[in-house]
C-alpha cells in the first residue's frame, strides 16, 4: 500500500503541471489501496498568496483527484497525522531539531551573511571542495553551554546539519521511475532550520514525511539532486527513508527544441485558461492520463466503457525524459469525446460553464431546452458524427445560425462563400426552381431525389470534379445545388447533415431564409 502525498506551496495559483503531478499521486495510491494526502507547504512566509489554499483544494476538486486527508479549507483538514500545514507544525519541527543539536547531529550557525558570501568567495577562488570545512563549519563543534550564551547575546541564527558525509562517498538509491541512480554523498551542512523558525524544505520533508508515514515520495524532478541530503536526514533521524520517484516535467514544442512550459510564455500552462474557454476537466484529466502512461489510448480503445479512473498507470511506462504536452493534441480528444457524449449531457454541462464564462450562450441554453438538444442532435443521430466542438465557447458559434435573431446574410456574404463557377443569378433562380417543389414533409430518399433532379436540370453536373475534396457529403451533382441551400440556411459553408437541419429549423425557417432572393 503506497502513502504519498501533494505538497504544494501556495506561492501561486494551481497550474496544468500540478494537476498533472497529483494525478500520479493520488492513482499511485489508490491503485494500491493506500492514502493520498495534502499537505500545505507554507514555510517561504514572505511568498505566499492570498487564497492560495483554497485554489489548491478547488482545483483538486475540478479534477476530480479525490484525496484522504489534509488540509479541507485554509484552516481545516481531516486525517489523523495533522496538522497538515507547515506553519501549524513549529513545534514539532523544533522538537525534532533540538533533540539533533542534544545529539551533536546539528548545530547553531551564526554566521552572517557576509561572512557566508566571503567564503562562496574563497573557495570559489582556491577551487576548493563546496564542502563546509574551516570557516564554514566554525560553529559546529561547540559545547551547548557556548551555544546558549550565544544565543542569548541576540544574534540571529540558523541550525545546520552537521553533515557525517565525505566526499570520497558516494550513495545509491533506486528512483522508482528512472531505476538504479548513484550520487556523491551530501557533505553539505544544510540549513534545517531558518532564522524565522520555520524549517527548510529539507528538513520539513524528512520530518513531516516519516510522521506522516509517506512510503513513497514522488515529487517533480528538480528535487532529484537533493536526495543526498534527504537520505542522510532519514538516517540522522534514526528512520527508514521512503521509496523515492521524480516525476517528468511538462514540457511543449517550440521550434524543433523541447522546452519546460513555463507561466510567463505559455498561458496553457494556467487552469484558468481551460476554464475560461470552456474545456471539461474529465477530458482534460483523461489527456493528462495520455502524458503519464504513453498506452492510456491503447487501453481506452480496448475499454471503451470503463471510465478513465479505472486506468491504472505504471511508473515503468513513464518517460523520464518528459511529458510532452501539445494543446492540438487535447483538442483533438476532447472533439473525440465531445462528439460521443449525449445532447442532454452537452447541454448541462453548457449551461453550467455559461453561467459563469459566457452570458450569451446562458441565454439560448434557457431560452429552449429542446430546441438546443435537437440542434445537437442533428450531428449525434448521424452515422458519423462530425468532431467540431472541442470546447463549450465554441458552443455559441456552433448553434448560432438555428436562431433567427442570430442569423443574418447579406448578397456580398453569399458570393464570397458561392464557389467561384455559381453565379448569385445562378443561385437565385436555382433556388427559385427548387422551391416550386419543395416539401419539408418529404422522406429523406424523397428529398434528396427533388434536389437532385432538380439540381440536374439545372446543369450543376458539369461543375461537379470541383468538389472532389468538399466536405459535403453530397458529393457530385448535387454538390452546387446543396451548398447554395447550405449557406441560404446556416451562412456558412460546412455545416452538418442538411436535411436533418431543415427539420430542425422547421418550415417556417426554411421557407423565410431560402425566399432570400424574393
Ligand atoms: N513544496 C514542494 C514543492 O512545491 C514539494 C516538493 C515535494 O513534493 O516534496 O516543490
Amino acid at each position: 500500500k503506497i502513502v504519498s502525498r501533494y505538497a504544494p506551496s501556495p506561492t501561486g495559483f494551481q497550474h496544468l503541471g500540478g494537476m498533472f503531478a497529483s494525478l500520479i499521486y493520488e492513482k499511485s495510491a489508490h491503485q494500491s489501496d493506500g492514502v493520498f494526502f495534502i499537505r500545505i507547504e507554507d514555510t517561504d512566509q514572505k511568498r505566499l498568496v492570498a487564497g492560495g489554499i483554497d485554489d489548491v483544494i478547488s482545483a483538486l476538486k475540478e479534477f476530480n483527484i479525490p484525496f484522504d486527508e489534509g488540509m479541507i479549507d485554509a484552516h481545516n483538514y481531516i486525517g489523523d497525522y495533522g496538522p497538515y500545514i507547515q506553519s501549524d507544525r513549529k513545534e514539532i519541527y523544533q522538537t525534532f531539531v533540538k533533540n539533533l543539536v542534544e545529539k551533536g547531529l546539528a548545530y547553531p550557525c551564526f554566521l552572517t551573511e557576509d561572512e557566508i558570501s566571503n567564503i562562496r568567495e574563497k573557495q570559489m577562488n582556491e577551487k576548493l571542495l563546496p564542502g563546509c570545512w574551516g570557516e564554514w563549519a566554525k560553529y559546529s563543534d561547540c559545547s551547548l553551554e557556548e551555544y546558549e550564551k550565544l544565543i542569548q547575546s541576540d544574534v540571529t541564527y540558523v541550525i545546520r546539519l552537521k553533515s557525517p558525509g565525505s566526499p570520497e562517498n558516494r550513495i545509491d538509491f533506486i528512483d522508482s521511475i528512472r531505476g538504479k541512480i548513484s550520487m556523491p554523498e551530501n557533505i553539505l551542512h544544510v540549513v534545517l532550520m531558518k532564522n524565522d523558525g520555520l524549517p527548510t524544505y529539507h528538513f520539513a520533508h524528512a520530518v513531516d514525511d516519516m510522521l506522516m508515514r509517506t512510503t513513497d515520495v514522488i515529487r517533480g524532478e528538480e528535487w532529484l539532486p537533493s536526495v543526498p541530503i534527504h537520505l542522510q536526514l532519514f538516517d540522522v533521524l534514526g528512520y527508514p527513508a521512503p521509496k523515492y520517484a521524480h516525476i517528468p516535467t511538462l514540457m511543449k514544442m517550440d521550434g524543433t527544441s523541447k522546452r519546460k512550459l513555463s507561466k510567463r510564455k505559455d498561458p496553457e500552462l494556467s487552469l484558468d485558461y481551460y476554464r475560461t474557454k470552456g474545456y471539461d476537466f474529465s477530458i482534460v484529466k483523461e489527456y493528462l492520463l495520455t502524458l503519464i502512461n504513453s498506452d492510456y489510448e491503447d487501453w481506452k480503445r480496448d475499454n471503451p466503457h470503463l471510465s478513465p479512473d479505472e486506468f491504472k498507470i505504471s511508473f515503468s511506462k513513464m518517460n523520464s525524459a518528459g511529458a510532452l504536452f501539445d494543446i492540438d493534441k487535447l483538442n483533438h480528444i476532447s472533439k473525440d469525446r465531445i462528439s460521443l457524449m449525449s445532447a442532454e449531457e452537452i447541454y448541462t454541462k453548457c449551461l453550467e460553464w455559461s453561467e459563469k464564462y459566457d452570458s450569451k450562450l446562458n441565454t439560448l441554453l434557457k431560452y429552449d431546452k429542446e430546441y438546443f438538444i435537437n440542434i445537437l442532435n442533428i450531428d449525434r443521430l448521424c452515422d458519423k458524427p462530425r468532431k467540431d466542438i472541442a470546447v463549450w465557447s465554441e458552443v455559441f458559434d456552433y448553434i448560432s445560425y438555428f436562431y433567427d435573431s442570430l442569423f443574418s446574410i447579406n448578397d456580398s456574404q453569399i458570393k464570397d462563400m458561392l464557389p467561384s463557377t455559381l453565379s448569385l443569378s445562378d443561385a437565385k433562380s436555382f433556388i427559385s426552381g427548387y422551391l416550386d417543389n419543395f416539401s419539408l414533409g418529404d422522406s429523406k430518399e424523397v428529398w434528396f431525389n427533388k434536389l437532385k433532379s432538380c439540381a440536374i436540370d439545372f446543369g450543376f453536373a458539369k461543375n461537379k470534379s470541383q468538389y472532389k475534396k468538399a466536405p459535403d457529403q453530397y458529393k457530385g451533382v448535387v454538390a452546387d445545388a446543396a451548398c447554395i441551400i447550405r449557406i441560404l440556411l446556416t451562412g456558412r459553408t460546412s455545416s452538418p447533415d442538411l436535411f436533418s437541419i431543415m427539420k430542425v429549423l422547421g418550415e417556417d425557417r426554411v421557407l423565410k431564409r431560402l425566399n432570400y432572393f424574393k
